[in-house]
């Protein structure tokens, strides 16, 4: 479904993804584990158009990546960035409905809107309240429905976990699997390694802007590397 191919991406100077390539096939979670400043953002900013790359090629179906994020988003590919970035002045409502703004179907909005909120019912039960004042596990669901709401095929999903009590980081994590069965799939930044690993299917473990190990997602739980370096405390 997704094809990266050695994947060069630069800040000025700064050489971020050095030679990136990871695949995503239908259906799968596949998750990309690494540490603070690895390149997980810059993967997935490139991959939806906010980046541009200096060398190597990112296909998704028949179409080179990246057009620009708003064509990204009309192929099928939906990123619910680091940090929430919702509408924190607008209603929970109209937050949603800003994720189905580029939608042509706009017959199939309000069926997407119910399987969201029967994905979320404390959204439903906020529907109209300010998002800036719900909880930050409240606003990371939000974001999470936003990006449903443009209908997409693929969904990059950016720490969804980052900042969240254990109790919500288990709910956030069994919403993405409750998301995979809505026949979805998934590409999974995540510093919370254990969790990611728990519900991937397949991993990649990105370290100073390269990949250093690929493979099923229970063979990485199992490396002896990898829990020495990401697993250690198990949380
Ligand atoms: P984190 O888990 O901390 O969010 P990450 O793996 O997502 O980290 P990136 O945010 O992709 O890492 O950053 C990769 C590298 O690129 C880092 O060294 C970072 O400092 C650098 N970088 C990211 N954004 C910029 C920018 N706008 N300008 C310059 N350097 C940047």
């Amino acid at each position: 479904m997704l094809k990266v191919n050695n994947l060069q991406v630069y800040y000025g100077g700064i050489h971020a993804l050095k030679g990136v390539s990871i695949e995503v096939h239908k259906g799968e979670i596949v998750t990309i584990i690494g540490s603070n400043g690895a390149g997980k953002s810059t993967l997935l900013n490139t991959i939806s158009g906010f980046l541009k790359y200096k060398d190597g090629e990112v296909t998704y179906l028949n179409s080179k990546l990246p057009l620009n994020p708003s064509k990204v988003v009309k192929l099928g590919i939906s990123h619910v960035p680091e940090g929430r970035l919702i509408f924190a002045n607008l209603s929970v409502l109209d937050n949603l409905l800003m994720g189905a703004y580029l939608r042509k179907d706009k017959a199939n909005i309000k069926e997407d809107l119910e399987n969201t909120y029967t994905l979320f019912p404390r959204l439903k039960e906020r529907e109209k309240q300010i998002a800036g004042t719900l909880s930050g596990g409240e606003q990371q669901m939000l974001a999470i429905g936003r990006g449903l709401m443009s209908s997409p095929e693929l969904i990059l999903l950016d720490e969804p976990s980052l900042g969240l009590a254990p109790l919500l980081v288990k709910t956030v994590f069994d919403i993405i699997t409750d998301i995979r069965k809505m026949g979805k799939t998934l590409l999974l930044v995540e510093q919370n390694a254990y969790k990611a690993l728990s519900i991937a299917d397949r991993a990649y473990v990105l370290e100073q802007g390269k990949i250093t190990i690929e493979g099923s997602a229970k063979a990485i739980a199992e490396n002896p590397k990898i829990r020495d370096a990401y697993l250690g405390s198990k949380k």
